[in-house]
């Protein structure tokens, strides 16, 4: 059972006023990652209710399939009932191109672990993918999608065609979040993230950490990974984080980017 279950919906609506935003996320949804995620919502909970978003991948390396009616797709379309905004990330979150630009090769081996799946895809391989991915997750939901976001927030020129194409309302790198639909940049600043593929980068994701929750930036984006539940060194530091981030923040959902945007360009 998903721990949304056992709170009170009422807990969702957060009351506080400061125009600063905080904008979570939880990376890899997943049925392969199942009992990480229930505990990744667990810590996220008390600080943003239900104001985060999960970045849902269909085919988690092409052995992890989302089926439609499963007890998992029930889950998702639970989540998704109780306010929690459901991005498509990837479809199989595995990089399979073959990159030939030495840049794109270094990026996709060394930054990723061979995860950035749409680097180098084709504009028409990412319009595949993103079609099928998006049609998987609106039949379970029962809702469209709230936008794309690439697996390791890498882009290449075939992907962000495709999003473009696509009408996609919201996407995010590491340092942007834009709407493809109308090309207009929504917040810019760091994401805070951990990693804990080895201990070199494990003590850096910890040292940003600590340097950005309390960055003075209108947008604070957090966003968390299936294996960062397994580390307590990672649990704390989320917890501190979140902490830190939601006192001077308000919870917020990636979709009143949107609104903001529209009420100020209707300004104009
Ligand atoms: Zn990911």
């Amino acid at each position: 059972m998903g721990l949304l279950a056992v709170y009170p919906l009422q807990r969702c609506a957060m009351s506080a006023t400061d125009s600063r935003l905080l904008l979570a996320s939880i990376h890899d949804v997943s049925p392969r990652f199942e009992s990480e995620i229930d505990r990744l919502i667990g810590l996220l909970f008390p600080y943003v209710g239900c104001r985060f978003a999960m970045l849902v991948v269909p085919n988690h390396w092409g052995s992890a399939p989302i089926v439609p009616g499963s007890p998992f797709a029930t889950k998702l379309r639970r989540w998704k009932e109780q306010g929690v905004e459901i991005f498509l990330h990837g479809f199989t979150h595995r990089d399979d191109s073959r990159h030939d630009h030495l840049g794109k090769r270094l990026s996709a081996a060394v930054m990723t672990a061979g995860e950035g799946e749409f680097l180098g895809l084709s504009r028409a391989e990412a319009t595949n993918r993103i079609g099928h991915g998006r049609a998987l997750l609106e039949a379970v939901t029962g809702y469209p999608i709230d936008g794309f976001i690439a697996p390791a927030w890498l882009y290449g020129n075939g992907a962000l065609a495709a999003l473009e194409e696509a009408a996609m309302p919201i996407a995010e790198d590491h340092l942007h979040v834009w709407s493809p639909q109308s090309g207009r940049t929504l917040a810019t600043g760091p994401v805070i993230t951990w990693a804990s593929r080895s201990r070199l980068r494990l003590a850096s994701s910890l040292l940003a950490a600590a340097m950005l929750r309390r960055a003075p930036i209108k947008v604070l984006r957090i966003g968390v990974h299936p294996p960062d539940a397994r580390n307590s060194s990672l649990v704390k530091s989320i917890c501190t984080t979140l902490g830190v981030a939601a006192k001077g923040r308000r919870a917020a959902q990636y979709s009143e980017l949107l609104e903001a945007r529209l009420r100020t360009s209707g300004r104009n």
